[in-house]
């Protein structure tokens, strides 16, 4: 095989491999992954090999030779996933290939001796937005976050590759997107803070029946299913499940890679596979050091590690003899990556599971309405659970505020009791509306379309879409008057309600404000673990990743908040939080009860959710997407447009909508382009497409866009595409 194909590592769109360069004598061990430096035009790129030929249309003494091979590879076998999800989600093999390289690949981070500066844009909400294109960055700054996508850097280096300067490295620290760290310090990954027992306990016979099951499949026995979905509330015993079936993976001489939805939020099932698990253990993470990254990926590489606890990307993990896929938490939306490749990761998991030949298991309490159809089910034992009220605030009197007097009740009552509630609020801030009383005026974002979020304890108003803060205004600036009306409730102003007329139970906030530091999260809730009697207030994070046997009340104040979501996923969503929320409350032997204050009591979700019942839910949901033709029943492809001037983002939308109006094929329903609205100063369009043909969806809106990456009036759109977008 005298040829290689290479495929280059770049960002732009138009250029596109693999192409053929002459394989000298001199690297004949080159395999499949191996990355190497080529010369391209003028220009010298990383690149990497991606296949073998013995002949090429061009003449041989025409082709170039790399001029060096790296040490650094991609496993063989993770590079067809990598083009993979290139091709399954519209976007480039460069940007899908760097999801199954070492991180770092290219950039000399493996060995780090001196202060480096690391992405930590990808951890960040406004991050995603920054790295993902389009936002408000110098081209300096853009090219910084570039090269630092794949893995740390020094500042020299940095300046070398991209010539960014001091100045821009500053302002891109300032905003909190990139870091600089001493890489002398340990590389061996945190969280021995938390410790857990390593003896394994006794198995319920239902969980004995499905490990069984996954071991059958594991053994390859005729009839037992490859892919599983593990059904169990919470507290039902699935991590015990998970472990049992990694432990007779690791025993056939197989590794498994156990996703979960973020790390952050799930240190207890961490901390127990560490301590089960020992040296086979390994972690991936984005909130780890791109030099301990590396370590680990190294460590599952060798073999010396064979099974990885992580994120979404851990569905990469070079784990090698993979046997089996773990999904924990299958239902979760962080599964799903928002940036360009805009993969799924259970997507990913079942095509590698497929590929590898292992076996599969999805677990959680509230199955996606598209695993409950396609997936055979191990159910675990049904917990006696705990009475659900339903609080109709529709008939509530406005002037009791946004706790109900029931929901006081039951507060009160467990004060009295000495036990401890969850009280749940989708907002967090003070109040998510500022108006004057004498003018009317309201205060919103100068960026955005929405309200600025009034935060009290920093005194501030905030736009929760950009980075946008202002000083709490004390008087109005159209006309000076000074009655300002706070109105709305978040998880501050909840907070101060509680620990006014409940007081002095302490009341612990939970929302990403308090839980913003490096551990902040994990010692909030080991302070309201240890607490005799408290309050945990918060969002959505207050009803994941815990157990505490004391809570005697679940409450949810705005039920109906995500059903307002304009999503066809907003029913789903919403019955996954009120089960959830419900499934923290009455764990231990003094029982529970469950609060849910709604707008829409007679919502599907939230009166199923009230009686506990998935499967007549799913039943419903699964006949109302079918009615509307809407996945699994068909696929969504979404092309996001945005730019600063409001024309141009015009001309691209309703220009693209047109042409694939007569492009897509049969079978496919194109809605849009949706009206136009503004985030981070840009404005914004969107076009949704239905299909039933997904490949050749996919295929027709690629050639749609990528025809435009050369077109010079759209040079200041960009155009962003979504498939299956959540
Ligand atoms: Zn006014
Ligand atoms: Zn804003």
């Amino acid at each position: 095989m005298a040829i290689l194909k290479v495929e280059p590592l770049t960002t732009a769109r138009a250029l596109r491999g693999p192409f053929d360069y002459r394989r000298p004598a001199a690297m004949e061990d080159l395999e499949v992954g191996s990355v190497v430096r080529v010369p391209f035009g003028p220009r010298r790129l990383l690149g990497v090999v991606v296949d073998f030929a013995d002949a090429s249309e061009l003449p041989l003494e025409r082709l170039a030779e790399p001029i060096e091979a790296l040490e650094a590879g991609a496993p063989p076998e993770l590079v067809g996933l990598g083009l993979w999800v290139a091709r399954e989600y519209c976007s480039t093999p460069s940007r899908g290939l760097q999801l199954v390289l070492p991180p770092g690949t290219g950039t000399g981070s493996g060995r780090p001796t001196r202060a480096k500066v690391e992405l930590r844009a990808e951890i960040l909400p406004a991050g995603e937005a920054a790295l993902s294109g389009g936002e408000r960055l110098g081209v300096k700054q853009r090219a910084a976050l570039e090269a630092l996508r794949a893995g740390e850097l020094s500042a020299r280096e940095l300046a070398s590759a991209v010539g960014a300067d001091r100045q821009t490295l500053r302002r891109l620290e300032q905003r909190g997107l990139v870091a600089t760290r001493d890489s002398r310090l340990r590389r061996a990954p945190g969280g021995a803070a938390l410790t857990a027992p390593a003896e394994r306990p006794r198995l319920l016979p239902e969980q004995q029946a499905a490990v069984e099951a996954i071991v059958a499949a594991l053994d390859g026995d005729a009839g037992a299913p490859r892919r599983q979905l593990l059904h169990g509330v919470t507290g039902s015993g699935k991590t015990e499940v998970y472990l049992a079936a990694v432990e007779a993976a690791l025993e056939r001489g197989h590794g498994a890679i156990v996703l979960v939805p973020e790390i952050g939020l799930a240190p207890q099932a961490v901390a127990r596979f560490r301590a089960r698990l020992g040296d086979r253990f390994a972690v991936l993470h984005s909130a780890l050091s791109a030099g301990e990254r590396y370590d680990e990926w190294q460590r599952l590489r060798s073999g010396e590690a064979s099974v990885c606890v992580g994120p979404r990307s851990a569905v990469f993990a070079p784990v090698r003899d993979l046997g089996l896929i773990v999904i924990d938490e299958e239902h979760d939306p962080s599964y799903k990556q928002e940036g360009d490749p805009t993969y799924d990761a259970r997507a990913v998991a079942r095509r590698r599971a497929e590929v590898s030949d292992a076996v599969l298991v999805a677990g959680t309490a509230t199955p996606r309405p598209e695993s409950w159809l396609e997936l055979p089910r191990l159910e675990l034992p049904k917990l006696r659970m705990p009475p659900v009220h339903l609080v109709d605030m529709r008939e509530a009197d406005p002037r009791s505020g946004p706790i109900h007097p029931e929901t006081w009740a039951a507060l009160e009552a467990v004060r009295v009791a000495g036990t401890k509630a969850i009280v749940m609020i989708n907002r967090r801030g003070f109040a998510p509306w500022l108006n004057c009383r004498s003018c009317g005026h309201h205060w919103s974002c100068p960026n955005c379309d929405v309200s600025l979020i009034v935060h009290r304890h920093s005194g501030r108003l905030v736009c929760h879409h950009c980075a946008h803060v202002e000083v709490a205004p004390r008087a109005c600036t159209e006309c000076g008057s000074t009655t300002l009306s706070r109105a709305g409730a978040g998880t501050e102003r909840i907070e101060a309600l509680l620990a006014e007329r409940l007081g002095p139970m302490p009341i612990f906030r939970l929302d990403s404000d308090t839980a913003a530091g490096r551990g902040a999260h994990a010692r909030i809730l080991a302070r309201f673990g240890e607490a005799p009697s408290a309050v945990l207030v918060g969002t959505q994070m207050v009803a994941k990743g815990h157990d505490f046997p004391e809570v005697t009340l679940s409450a949810i104040l705005d039920a109906d908040a995500t059903l307002r979501f304009p999503d066809f996923r907003a029913e789903e969503r919403t019955f996954a939080m009120v089960a959830q929320l419900a499934g923290r409350s009455g764990r231990g032997e003094a029982g529970g009860e469950v609060i849910v204050q709604t707008l829409a009591p007679n919502a599907a979700s939230i009166e199923h959710a009230s009686r506990h019942d998935s499967a007549g839910f799913l039943a419903g949901e699964l006949e109302r997407r079918q009615r509307l033709h809407y996945p699994p029943y068909s696929h969504l492809v979404r092309i996001n447009f945005s730019a600063e001037v409001e024309a141009r983002v015009e001309t691209a939308a309703t220009g693209l909508a047109t042409e694939l109006r007569r492009t897509l094929p049969e079978g496919s329903e194109l809605l849009g382009p949706a009206p136009m609205f503004r985030v981070r100063n840009r404005h914004r369009r969107r076009v949704l497409i239905k299909a039933d043909d997904r490949e050749a969806t996919v295929g027709a809106v690629r050639e749609a866009v990528e025809s435009r990456a050369a077109d010079r009036s759209l040079r200041e759109v960009s155009i962003g595409v979504d498939v299956d977008p959540q």
